[in-house]
Protein backbone atom coordinates (compact mmCIF):
# COMPACT_ATOMS: atom_id res chain seq x y z
CA UNK A 1 0.00 0.00 0.00
CA UNK A 2 1.34 3.34 -1.13
CA UNK A 3 1.82 5.89 1.51
CA UNK A 4 0.06 9.33 1.11
CA UNK A 5 3.27 11.10 -0.07
CA UNK A 6 3.58 8.18 -2.22
CA UNK A 7 0.16 8.68 -3.55
CA UNK A 8 1.02 12.22 -3.46
CA UNK A 9 3.40 12.22 -6.20
CA UNK A 10 1.49 9.63 -9.01
CA UNK A 11 -0.69 12.51 -9.61
CA UNK A 12 -3.68 10.20 -9.80
CA UNK A 13 -6.86 12.75 -8.29
CA UNK A 14 -7.14 11.82 -4.20
CA UNK A 15 -10.31 12.50 -2.52
CA UNK A 16 -10.17 13.18 1.09
CA UNK A 17 -13.16 13.92 3.74
CA UNK A 18 -12.45 16.01 7.45
CA UNK A 19 -14.11 14.84 10.49
CA UNK A 20 -14.47 16.71 13.59
CA UNK A 21 -14.45 14.95 17.01
CA UNK A 22 -18.27 14.47 18.53
CA UNK A 23 -18.77 15.97 21.64
CA UNK A 24 -22.06 13.48 22.31
CA UNK A 25 -23.09 9.69 21.59
CA UNK A 26 -25.74 10.38 19.33
CA UNK A 27 -22.79 12.51 17.25
CA UNK A 28 -20.28 10.13 17.74
CA UNK A 29 -22.92 7.79 15.65
CA UNK A 30 -22.97 10.15 13.10
CA UNK A 31 -19.82 10.13 12.63
CA UNK A 32 -19.15 6.64 12.85
CA UNK A 33 -22.49 5.99 10.49
CA UNK A 34 -20.86 8.51 7.60
CA UNK A 35 -16.90 6.64 8.48
CA UNK A 36 -18.75 3.47 7.13
CA UNK A 37 -20.75 4.88 4.10
CA UNK A 38 -17.74 6.64 2.45
CA UNK A 39 -15.44 3.93 3.19
CA UNK A 40 -17.22 2.95 -0.21
CA UNK A 41 -15.41 5.58 -2.19
CA UNK A 42 -12.00 4.57 -0.70
CA UNK A 43 -11.16 8.09 0.62
CA UNK A 44 -7.25 8.74 0.66
CA UNK A 45 -7.42 9.63 4.16
CA UNK A 46 -9.33 10.94 6.55
CA UNK A 47 -8.36 13.92 8.02
CA UNK A 48 -9.31 15.02 12.06
CA UNK A 49 -9.60 18.56 13.31
CA UNK A 50 -8.36 19.72 16.53
CA UNK A 51 -10.54 21.88 18.84
CA UNK A 52 -9.85 25.12 20.41
CA UNK A 53 -9.15 23.39 23.70
CA UNK A 54 -10.44 21.27 26.64
CA UNK A 55 -11.39 17.84 26.37
CA UNK A 56 -12.07 17.81 22.24
CA UNK A 57 -8.15 17.63 22.19
CA UNK A 58 -8.22 14.44 23.33
CA UNK A 59 -10.60 13.11 21.26
CA UNK A 60 -9.22 14.75 17.72
CA UNK A 61 -6.80 11.25 18.85
CA UNK A 62 -9.83 8.62 19.98
CA UNK A 63 -11.80 8.88 16.74
CA UNK A 64 -8.55 8.60 14.63
CA UNK A 65 -7.41 5.81 16.25
CA UNK A 66 -11.02 4.72 15.79
CA UNK A 67 -11.11 5.50 12.17
CA UNK A 68 -7.78 3.93 11.66
CA UNK A 69 -8.09 0.51 13.59
CA UNK A 70 -11.81 0.07 12.88
CA UNK A 71 -12.52 0.97 9.90
CA UNK A 72 -9.09 0.93 7.95
CA UNK A 73 -8.92 5.08 7.16
CA UNK A 74 -5.54 6.33 6.53
CA UNK A 75 -5.88 9.22 9.30
CA UNK A 76 -4.45 12.63 9.22
CA UNK A 77 -4.76 14.18 12.44
CA UNK A 78 -4.63 18.21 12.84
CA UNK A 79 -2.85 19.93 15.14
CA UNK A 80 -2.57 23.55 16.43
CA UNK A 81 -0.31 25.60 18.27
CA UNK A 82 -3.11 27.54 20.44
CA UNK A 83 -2.17 27.00 24.24
CA UNK A 84 0.70 24.33 23.93
CA UNK A 85 4.33 24.76 25.17
CA UNK A 86 6.80 23.19 22.80
CA UNK A 87 7.40 20.50 25.19
CA UNK A 88 3.91 19.53 25.18
CA UNK A 89 3.15 19.59 21.35
CA UNK A 90 6.28 16.72 20.80
CA UNK A 91 4.61 14.47 23.56
CA UNK A 92 1.30 14.70 21.14
CA UNK A 93 3.09 14.48 18.13
CA UNK A 94 4.75 11.39 20.19
CA UNK A 95 1.08 10.32 20.68
CA UNK A 96 -0.13 10.44 17.04
CA UNK A 97 3.22 8.36 15.47
CA UNK A 98 2.94 5.98 18.50
CA UNK A 99 -0.98 5.59 17.14
CA UNK A 100 0.67 4.56 13.60
CA UNK A 101 -0.72 8.18 12.51
CA UNK A 102 1.68 8.43 9.06
CA UNK A 103 0.44 12.77 8.57
CA UNK A 104 -0.44 15.39 10.82
CA UNK A 105 -1.82 18.55 9.87
CA UNK A 106 -0.09 21.51 11.09
CA UNK A 107 -1.93 24.79 11.98
CA UNK A 108 -1.84 27.66 13.85
CA UNK A 109 -5.28 27.63 15.02
CA UNK A 110 -7.28 30.58 15.63
CA UNK A 111 -7.63 32.66 19.10
CA UNK A 112 -10.02 31.35 21.85
CA UNK A 113 -13.15 32.20 21.63
CA UNK A 114 -13.64 35.92 22.99
CA UNK A 115 -10.12 36.85 22.15
CA UNK A 116 -9.39 38.83 19.05
CA UNK A 117 -5.60 38.02 19.18
CA UNK A 118 -3.65 35.05 18.77
CA UNK A 119 -1.45 34.64 21.50
CA UNK A 120 1.13 31.94 22.08
CA UNK A 121 1.73 30.19 24.91
CA UNK A 122 4.75 31.38 26.61
CA UNK A 123 7.03 28.55 25.66
CA UNK A 124 5.09 28.05 22.29
CA UNK A 125 4.87 28.85 18.62
CA UNK A 126 3.80 31.64 16.67
CA UNK A 127 3.13 30.29 13.44
CA UNK A 128 2.37 26.78 11.49
CA UNK A 129 6.08 27.26 9.54
CA UNK A 130 7.46 26.24 13.57
CA UNK A 131 4.95 23.57 13.86
CA UNK A 132 6.18 22.28 10.22
CA UNK A 133 9.27 22.34 11.70
CA UNK A 134 8.40 20.74 15.04
CA UNK A 135 6.95 18.03 13.36
CA UNK A 136 9.86 17.23 10.81
CA UNK A 137 12.46 17.43 13.91
CA UNK A 138 10.75 15.08 16.33
CA UNK A 139 9.13 12.89 13.54
CA UNK A 140 10.76 13.18 10.39
CA UNK A 141 9.14 10.63 8.26
CA UNK A 142 5.49 12.25 9.07
CA UNK A 143 3.78 13.72 5.75
CA UNK A 144 2.77 17.27 6.54
CA UNK A 145 0.14 19.12 5.31
CA UNK A 146 -0.44 22.70 5.90
CA UNK A 147 -3.52 25.04 5.08
CA UNK A 148 -3.93 27.76 2.53
CA UNK A 149 -6.16 30.31 1.86
CA UNK A 150 -7.25 31.11 -2.19
CA UNK A 151 -9.06 34.46 -0.75
CA UNK A 152 -6.37 35.27 1.44
CA UNK A 153 -5.93 34.72 5.22
CA UNK A 154 -8.25 37.20 7.32
CA UNK A 155 -5.49 38.53 9.46
CA UNK A 156 -2.94 38.86 6.65
CA UNK A 157 -2.10 42.16 5.66
CA UNK A 158 -1.86 41.23 1.56
CA UNK A 159 -2.04 38.27 -0.78
CA UNK A 160 2.18 38.90 -0.99
CA UNK A 161 2.24 38.36 2.83
CA UNK A 162 0.02 35.82 3.17
CA UNK A 163 1.98 33.54 -0.29
CA UNK A 164 5.28 34.09 2.00
CA UNK A 165 3.75 32.67 4.65
CA UNK A 166 2.88 29.88 2.75
CA UNK A 167 6.33 29.75 1.11
CA UNK A 168 7.79 29.46 4.76
CA UNK A 169 5.67 26.61 5.66
CA UNK A 170 6.45 25.04 2.42
CA UNK A 171 10.19 25.73 3.10
CA UNK A 172 10.01 24.15 6.50
CA UNK A 173 8.92 21.39 4.73
CA UNK A 174 5.46 20.35 4.11
CA UNK A 175 4.16 18.02 2.05
CA UNK A 176 1.37 19.44 0.48
CA UNK A 177 -1.91 22.29 0.79
CA UNK A 178 -5.30 22.26 1.49
CA UNK A 179 -7.78 24.96 1.17
CA UNK A 180 -9.60 26.94 2.84
CA UNK A 181 -13.34 26.01 1.43
CA UNK A 182 -13.99 28.29 -1.24
CA UNK A 183 -17.02 28.19 -3.82
CA UNK A 184 -15.65 30.22 -6.90
CA UNK A 185 -13.11 28.02 -8.37
CA UNK A 186 -11.12 30.81 -10.07
CA UNK A 187 -10.24 31.88 -6.33
CA UNK A 188 -8.55 28.66 -6.60
CA UNK A 189 -7.10 28.62 -10.06
CA UNK A 190 -5.84 32.33 -9.53
CA UNK A 191 -4.28 31.25 -6.06
CA UNK A 192 -2.63 27.80 -7.51
CA UNK A 193 -1.41 30.26 -10.42
CA UNK A 194 0.15 32.94 -7.84
CA UNK A 195 1.52 30.07 -5.69
CA UNK A 196 3.32 28.52 -8.80
CA UNK A 197 5.20 32.27 -9.40
CA UNK A 198 6.01 32.50 -5.83
CA UNK A 199 8.17 28.60 -6.65
CA UNK A 200 5.51 26.63 -4.33
CA UNK A 201 5.74 23.79 -6.20
CA UNK A 202 3.61 21.06 -3.80
CA UNK A 203 0.42 19.83 -4.33
CA UNK A 204 -2.54 22.12 -3.62
CA UNK A 205 -5.86 20.28 -2.66
CA UNK A 206 -8.87 22.02 -3.00
CA UNK A 207 -11.34 22.18 -0.23
CA UNK A 208 -15.22 21.90 -0.63
CA UNK A 209 -18.13 21.99 1.47
CA UNK A 210 -21.88 20.67 0.80
CA UNK A 211 -23.85 23.61 1.64
CA UNK A 212 -26.36 22.15 4.00
CA UNK A 213 -28.14 25.39 5.42
CA UNK A 214 -27.45 28.80 3.75
CA UNK A 215 -27.14 30.81 7.32
CA UNK A 216 -24.40 27.97 8.29
CA UNK A 217 -22.80 28.41 4.91
CA UNK A 218 -22.99 32.41 5.79
CA UNK A 219 -21.78 32.48 9.11
CA UNK A 220 -18.73 29.97 8.15
CA UNK A 221 -17.79 32.45 5.29
CA UNK A 222 -18.00 35.45 7.12
CA UNK A 223 -15.46 33.57 9.58
CA UNK A 224 -13.18 32.59 7.36
CA UNK A 225 -12.78 35.11 4.61
CA UNK A 226 -14.74 33.13 1.80
CA UNK A 227 -17.15 34.65 -0.55
CA UNK A 228 -20.38 33.32 -1.58
CA UNK A 229 -21.53 34.13 -5.43
CA UNK A 230 -24.78 35.94 -5.97
CA UNK A 231 -25.88 32.62 -8.34
CA UNK A 232 -25.43 30.72 -5.62
CA UNK A 233 -27.12 33.16 -3.24
CA UNK A 234 -29.80 33.34 -5.51
CA UNK A 235 -30.05 29.98 -5.47
CA UNK A 236 -30.10 29.23 -1.71
CA UNK A 237 -32.35 31.91 -1.34
CA UNK A 238 -34.75 30.57 -4.12
CA UNK A 239 -34.79 26.92 -1.80
CA UNK A 240 -35.56 28.86 1.40
CA UNK A 241 -36.67 26.66 4.37
CA UNK A 242 -36.72 23.52 1.89
CA UNK A 243 -33.68 21.76 3.39
CA UNK A 244 -33.95 19.13 0.78
CA UNK A 245 -34.33 21.84 -1.65
CA UNK A 246 -30.93 23.72 -0.08
CA UNK A 247 -29.41 20.33 0.01
CA UNK A 248 -29.69 19.92 -3.71
CA UNK A 249 -28.75 23.36 -4.57
CA UNK A 250 -25.23 22.88 -2.58
CA UNK A 251 -24.65 19.22 -3.52
CA UNK A 252 -25.08 20.05 -7.14
CA UNK A 253 -22.95 23.38 -7.08
CA UNK A 254 -20.10 21.36 -5.30
CA UNK A 255 -20.49 18.74 -7.99
CA UNK A 256 -20.03 21.32 -10.71
CA UNK A 257 -16.78 22.74 -8.75
CA UNK A 258 -15.42 19.51 -8.10
CA UNK A 259 -15.54 18.89 -12.17
CA UNK A 260 -14.48 21.72 -13.46
CA UNK A 261 -11.62 21.67 -10.52
CA UNK A 262 -10.78 18.17 -11.90
CA UNK A 263 -11.00 18.97 -15.87
CA UNK A 264 -8.53 20.84 -15.14
CA UNK A 265 -5.89 19.42 -13.38
CA UNK A 266 -6.69 19.78 -9.63
CA UNK A 267 -4.78 17.26 -7.24
CA UNK A 268 -8.07 15.68 -5.85
CA UNK A 269 -10.60 17.65 -3.30
CA UNK A 270 -10.93 17.58 0.11
CA UNK A 271 -14.47 17.64 1.46
CA UNK A 272 -15.44 19.46 4.40
CA UNK A 273 -18.33 17.27 5.43
CA UNK A 274 -19.39 18.13 8.95
CA UNK A 275 -19.43 14.93 9.93
CA UNK A 276 -22.96 14.02 7.40
CA UNK A 277 -23.41 11.08 5.63
CA UNK A 278 -25.92 12.32 2.98
CA UNK A 279 -24.36 14.92 0.61
CA UNK A 280 -21.21 13.37 0.51
CA UNK A 281 -22.31 10.06 -0.37
CA UNK A 282 -24.66 12.04 -3.28
CA UNK A 283 -21.79 14.20 -4.28
CA UNK A 284 -19.51 10.91 -4.91
CA UNK A 285 -22.30 9.06 -6.56
CA UNK A 286 -22.28 11.94 -9.26
CA UNK A 287 -18.48 11.81 -9.93
CA UNK A 288 -18.34 8.30 -9.79
CA UNK A 289 -21.16 8.32 -12.50
CA UNK A 290 -18.89 11.41 -14.41
CA UNK A 291 -15.94 8.77 -14.14
CA UNK A 292 -14.00 11.11 -12.19
CA UNK A 293 -13.60 7.82 -9.02
CA UNK A 294 -13.57 4.26 -9.65
CA UNK A 295 -15.20 3.77 -5.82
P1 LIG B 1 -0.34 30.44 9.85
O1 LIG B 1 0.12 29.82 8.59
O2 LIG B 1 0.62 30.51 10.98
O3 LIG B 1 -0.83 31.93 9.47
C1 LIG B 1 -1.55 32.71 10.42
C2 LIG B 1 -1.48 34.18 10.03
O4 LIG B 1 -0.19 34.69 10.32
C3 LIG B 1 -1.71 34.46 8.54
O5 LIG B 1 -2.37 35.69 8.41
C4 LIG B 1 -0.32 34.55 7.99
O6 LIG B 1 -0.25 35.28 6.77
C5 LIG B 1 0.44 35.19 9.16
N1 LIG B 1 1.85 34.77 9.27
C6 LIG B 1 2.33 33.54 9.25
N2 LIG B 1 3.66 33.50 9.47
C7 LIG B 1 4.03 34.79 9.66
C8 LIG B 1 5.26 35.42 9.96
N3 LIG B 1 6.38 34.73 10.12
N4 LIG B 1 5.25 36.76 10.11
C9 LIG B 1 4.12 37.48 9.99
N5 LIG B 1 2.90 36.92 9.70
C10 LIG B 1 2.87 35.60 9.54
N6 LIG B 1 -8.35 25.49 13.18
C11 LIG B 1 -8.41 24.74 14.31
O7 LIG B 1 -8.47 25.29 15.43
N7 LIG B 1 -8.40 23.36 14.26
C12 LIG B 1 -8.32 22.70 13.08
O8 LIG B 1 -8.32 21.46 13.05
C13 LIG B 1 -8.26 23.47 11.86
N8 LIG B 1 -8.15 22.85 10.66
C14 LIG B 1 -8.02 23.61 9.52
C15 LIG B 1 -7.83 22.98 8.28
C16 LIG B 1 -7.68 23.71 7.10
C17 LIG B 1 -7.46 23.00 5.81
C18 LIG B 1 -7.76 25.13 7.15
C19 LIG B 1 -7.67 25.93 5.89
C20 LIG B 1 -7.94 25.78 8.37
C21 LIG B 1 -8.06 25.04 9.56
N9 LIG B 1 -8.19 25.66 10.82
C22 LIG B 1 -8.26 24.89 11.97
C23 LIG B 1 -8.25 27.13 10.92
C24 LIG B 1 -6.83 27.75 11.16
O9 LIG B 1 -6.34 27.35 12.42
C25 LIG B 1 -6.96 29.26 11.07
O10 LIG B 1 -7.23 29.64 9.76
C26 LIG B 1 -5.82 30.06 11.69
O11 LIG B 1 -6.26 31.40 11.85
C27 LIG B 1 -4.55 30.11 10.86
O12 LIG B 1 -3.90 28.90 10.85
P2 LIG B 1 -2.65 28.64 9.86
O13 LIG B 1 -2.12 27.31 10.17
O14 LIG B 1 -3.03 28.93 8.46
O15 LIG B 1 -1.66 29.79 10.41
Amino acid sequence: KLSLQQRLQTGAPLFSIEFFPPKTDASAEQLLRTAEALKLYSPDFASITYGAGGSTRSRTLKYARHLREDYGYEVMPHLTCVGHSRDELRGIIAEFRAAGLGQIMALRGDPPKGESNFQPHPDGLHYANELVSLIHESYPECTVGVAGYPEIHPEAPSSEDDLSNLKRKVDSGAHFVTTQLFFDNNKYFDFVDRARQAQIEIPILPGLMCITSREQALRFCDMCGTTIPAELDEQLSAAGDDSAAVEAVGTNWVFQQARELLERGAPGIHLYILNRKGPAVELMEKLKEAGFYQG
